[in-house]
């Protein structure tokens, strides 16, 4: 069954569900490290530590990099994100709540990919922690959450909020997930804007 859900009750984590920030953490792996074999399907824990046989030095420098200024800044992303989002902001504020630490190149980042909509409709709390999110989320008066930290789900559904999980080789549990897990921003589209009406 679809969620119904209003658009003013939606937040979005970034990395992983709007950003393709694992494609950028493989770009430089294979740039810096000659890692050519790496693919997003290798990647099947968030702990990368748990899933790639590198070196932990290695892995943290590429987790650096990954999230540092000017790579944040060169970011894609996801299909369909940019034109979602877009649609969204015509409800309201688009909120994001990122475990990133500074949240001022991703904010620039969310303009650059989203030039329609207008700066003060895009609001980013970069917490530094994904525990600290839902302190976040309750301020924000939000219910729903996209989300591509499975762990991050579970702490959410714990404290009575509905996380959707946004699908990625890192999140996948089997049939044993007990979450709604949407496979695109197309799907989101249809699970949120049927409330277009709400536009008129
Ligand atoms: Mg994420």
């Amino acid at each position: 069954m679809k969620p119904f859900i209003r658009p003013q009750e939606l937040g979005f984590d970034i990395d992983g569900v709007v950003a393709d920030t694992m494609a950028t953490f493989l770009r430089i792996a294979r740039e810096r490290y000659g890692l050519n074999h790496l693919s997003k399907e290798d990647l099947i824990s968030f702990d990368l530590h748990r899933c790639l046989d590198l070196d932990q030095e290695i892995i943290n420098d590429l987790i650096c990099t990954t999230l540092d200024d000017v790579n944040t800044l060169e970011l894609e992303p996801l299909e369909g994100a940019p034109h979602v989002l877009s649609q969204l902001a015509h409800c309201g504020p688009l909120r994001f709540v990122t475990a990133r630490i500074w949240p001022e190149s991703i904010f620039q980042w969310l303009q650059n990919i989203l030039p329609e909509v207008p700066r003060n409709l895009i609001e980013v709390s970069a917490t530094g922690s994904p525990d600290a999110k839902l302190e976040i989320l309750r301020q924000l008066g939000v219910c729903y959450f996209v989300e591509d930290r499975f762990e991050t789900c579970e702490l959410l559904a714990h404290e009575g909020f509905q996380p959707i999980v946004f699908d990625q080789p890192w999140n996948r549990r089997g049939n044993a997930c007990p979450f709604p897990r949407v496979r695109s921003w197309q799907e989101i589209q249809q699970w949120v804007l049927p409330l277009e009406d709400e536009l008129e």
